[in-house]
Order: C-alpha cells, then sequence, then structure tokens
C-alpha cells in the first residue's frame, strides 16, 4: 500500500500543472516549477512584457527556462511503468506471488492440522497408556496387599493358636498346684495334730500320683521364628509372577523339528549346533535344509513371553514361525514366508527379519532377547529382556498357530559353536 501510495504522489509530482499530464520534455522555471515545454510556451505565447509561473506567478523579465534531463528521465520511467506491457508482467508476478503465498497458506494450515492432530493422539496415546500402566500397577499392589494380609492372618492365628494351648496348659498346671497345695495343707494339719482319719483318707498321697498335668505344648520358639522370619519379599517375589501378565511362558524345543545337526539338552532348554549330523528319525516336522529348531508350545490366542539367553553368540535368527512354515527348503525369515525374527551377524550387525532386512542400530549387545507374541493385536515385539528396551515390532504377526523359533546359523569354520537358551524364569519354584 505505502509502494503505492508512493507511485501516485510520483505521478502527481510528474505531472504539469497546464494540461494535467505526465510531463512532455519537461522545463524548469527560475521558481523551480515544471511544465511541458510546449504548455509553458504556447501559456506565455500571447503576453506582453514579463511573464509569470503559472503556478506561483512569480514573475519573469525573460523568458527563460532549463530543460530537466532528470525529471524527464522519471517521467520517461513513470509512462513506462503504466505500459500495457509492463502491467501484464506486474500482474503476472503478483498472480505468481499471490498463487505461491496460496500454496503456502495451505502448506501452513496442514502443518497445524497435523500438530494438532499428532497433539491429540499423544493425549489419547498416554492416557491410554496411563490407564494400562495403572492397571499393571494395581494388579502388583493389589496381589502385595492379599499378600502381606494372608501372611499376617497366618501369624495371627497360628500366635492365637500356640497362646491357647498354652493357656490351656497353664490352667491345667494351676488346677494342679491349687490341688497339690490343699493336700500340702491337709497333710501339714494332719502331721501336726497326729490325726489319724486324715491318715486313712490321704493313704494314697504317698504313692505321688494323685495330681497328674499332660506334658504342655511342645512350642519352639526358634521353630515358629523361623518361620515368619524366612526371606519373606523372596518369596513374595517368586509368588508375583503369577499376577504377571503376560506370565513368563516355560517353553521347551520340540526334537521332532529340530534339524539333525542341532543337539538338545535332556531338559530340550538348550540348543547346540554339532559339527556332524547325528543320526534321526524321519519326522515331516524336521527341518532338513536349516539348522532352525521349533518350541514344543504353540500360541493362537493371547499374550505370551519368552526369553532367549542368546550370550555371546555371534550369530543367531529367532523369534516366532507359523506352524505350517516349509521345513523341507530353504526361505527367507520374513513374515511373507511365516518368520518374524531378529538377526545377528558378525557379532554386532542386528537386523529384523523383514523384506528387505531392517538394520537396527543397538547401543548395547544384548544377552537376552525377549520375544512377545500378541495373538490378539497381531504383535511381534522383541526386547533386550535385561531392561526391555524395545528392539523391534512386528504389527503384522501371525494369523493362526505360531511357535516359539530358533536357528543357530551354521558356526564359522574355526570358531567354537555356542548354544542358545530358553530361559525359565522362576515360575518352576511356584
Ligand atoms: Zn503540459
Ligand atoms: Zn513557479
Amino acid at each position: 500500500m505505502a509502494s503505492n501510495k508512493k507511485g501516485m504522489n510520483l505521478r502527481e509530482d510528474l505531472t504539469c500543472a497546464i494540461c494535467c499530464d505526465l510531463f512532455r520534455d519537461p522545463v524548469m522555471l527560475g521558481c523551480m516549477h515544471h511544465f511541458c515545454k510546449r504548455c509553458i510556451s504556447t501559456y506565455w505565447r500571447n503576453i506582453q512584457g514579463p511573464v509569470t509561473c503559472p503556478q506561483c506567478r512569480q514573475e519573469f523579465p525573460t523568458r527563460q527556462f532549463q530543460t530537466n534531463y532528470l525529471v524527464a528521465g522519471l517521467v520517461d520511467k513513470v509512462r513506462a511503468s503504466s505500459s500495457d506491457g509492463y502491467v501484464k508482467n506486474v500482474e503476472k508476478q503478483l498472480k505468481e506471488s499471490l498463487e505461491y503465498h496460496h500454496s503456502k497458506r495451505e502448506d501452513y494450515i496442514n502443518m497445524i492440522r497435523k500438530d494438532k492432530e499428532q497433539v491429540d493422539t499423544l493425549k489419547k496415546m498416554s492416557v491410554e497408556l496411563q490407564e494400562r500402566i495403572q492397571a499393571d500397577f494395581q494388579a502388583l499392589h493389589s496381589f502385595l496387599q492379599e499378600e502381606e494380609a494372608s501372611v499376617l492372618e497366618q501369624l495371627r492365628r497360628e500366635q492365637e493358636e500356640w497362646e491357647r494351648e498354652l493357656q490351656r496348659h497353664l490352667e491345667d498346671l494351676n488346677g494342679a498346684l491349687q490341688e497339690v497345695e490343699q493336700n500340702v495343707g491337709t497333710l501339714q494339719q494332719a502331721v501336726d495334730t497326729k490325726d489319724a482319719t486324715v491318715l486313712v483318707e490321704f493313704q494314697d498321697c504317698n504313692s505321688r500320683s494323685t495330681v497328674q498335668v499332660t506334658k504342655g505344648p511342645d512350642f519352639n520358639s526358634q521353630v515358629f521364628s523361623s518361620k515368619y522370619a524366612s526371606p519373606t519379599q523372596y518369596t513374595t517375589w517368586r509368588k508375583m509372577f503369577q499376577v504377571l501378565k503376560p506370565g513368563p511362558a516355560q517353553v521347551t524345543f520340540d526334537e521332532d523339528t529340530a534339524h539333525p545337526s542341532l543337539l538338545l539338552s535332556r531338559d530340550k532348554t538348550t540348543v547346540v549346533e554339532l559339527p556332524e549330523m547325528q543320526p534321526y528319525r524321519l519326522h515331516p516336522k524336521r527341518f532338513v535344509q536349516c539348522v532352525n529348531v521349533l518350541g514344543a508350545q504353540s500360541f493362537a490366542s493371547g499374550r505370551h513371553y519368552w526369553e532367549v539367553a542368546v550370550g555371546g553368540k555371534p550369530k543367531w535368527d529367532l523369534g516366532v514361525a507359523l506352524e505350517t512354515v516349509d521345513r523341507q527348503t530353504r526361505v527367507k525369515l520374513c513374515p511373507e514366508n511365516g518368520y518374524w525374527t531378529l538377526r545377528l551377524r558378525e557379532g554386532d550387525q542386528y537386523s529384523a527379519g523383514t523384506q528387505p532386512w531392517t538394520r537396527l542400530r543397538l547401543a548395547v549387545r544384548p544377552r537376552r532377547i525377549g520375544v512377545l507374541l500378541d495373538c490378539e493385536e497381531r504383535r511381534v515385539a522383541f526386547y533386550d529382556a535385561d531392561d526391555m528396551t524395545l528392539l523391534h515390532s512386528f504389527s503384522d504377526g501371525p494369523r493362526g498357530k505360531a511357535l516359539p523359533f530358533v536357528s543357530t546359523c551354521v558356526t564359522e569354520p574355526g570358531q567354537r559353536p555356542q548354544p542358545l537358551r530358553f530361559i525359565h524364569l522362576p515360575v518352576e519354584y511356584l
């Protein structure tokens, strides 16, 4: 707007007061006023003697004016700026600028919408997570409160029982004491008075078995105290695994699925690759191409979690496989082929088994991998089991029966085969 106004003023300043148009061959009088050369000449033509400036009426003895090239140049510029080509060009530039600003406005509106959506998502997600965390902790709190109440109740009952028994025995003893004291009195009296009748009455007193009290309760304070002074927290902690959701799954290997080069421990929790193939039973479930083995437990619903100890083994694949995977041929481990896996190569190159691989940059080398299979949300997630850092999560998890999967991979020449092991969290103590 400001520049527009400035343009208007300039045009006014460059307008001849006689013809009211832009100057043509502008000339300047001694009073510094400008006119078209022709206009001022015509204006003065019929005047006799001294002439005046049409604007300020200053008198000039002679008809003199100066050509002003500077003003002439400005007039040319202003005239050119109102030409058709110039106007069109300016219009084009304005249109382009308008379009640019329109698109910028659109961009900013979209960005604002996106930001607002993100804020909404964040808020909604936080509320959900808050509820989940609260529910998780509530379950643990309730469990602990119930456990505490139950242990205290047991202690109270046991204390009462002992007290009752000891009290009963005490009463028996008091009764017996009273009886004995009575006898003592009577006997003493008889002795003192030499009363023969009393002696007859107390003939049996000499047997010393008149008053009998049963043996008292065998309260052993050490046994009692050690029962409750045992590491209660430890016992409770082990029991807490019962309320974990999902609780740690007790997975083992299915020997019938193991490649003939794999050796399983007797408890089927550990697998190691052998340098030579072992004699094996033909089985349709067995992997014959790759050094793979499946878990003996299959899952089709619910949420399940287990851990695999990988130690310092430099090469492995592990995760979840569909029950229907092909055991006879060599296939790429990816969801399309029924595998949801995490893989390690060269000791530090971690990838998620996607198509193509998704390289993972891990800050530390996990010694234990936690595998979460959520059949309801069709999610397979991998964690560093030491601090539960999420390593990778598949959102297109298995549909149908799925099993734990482990591949030892073929050991590089000159390297010692190292085992992989399913960790059994302390559920076995329960
Ligand atoms: Zn003029
Ligand atoms: Zn003048």
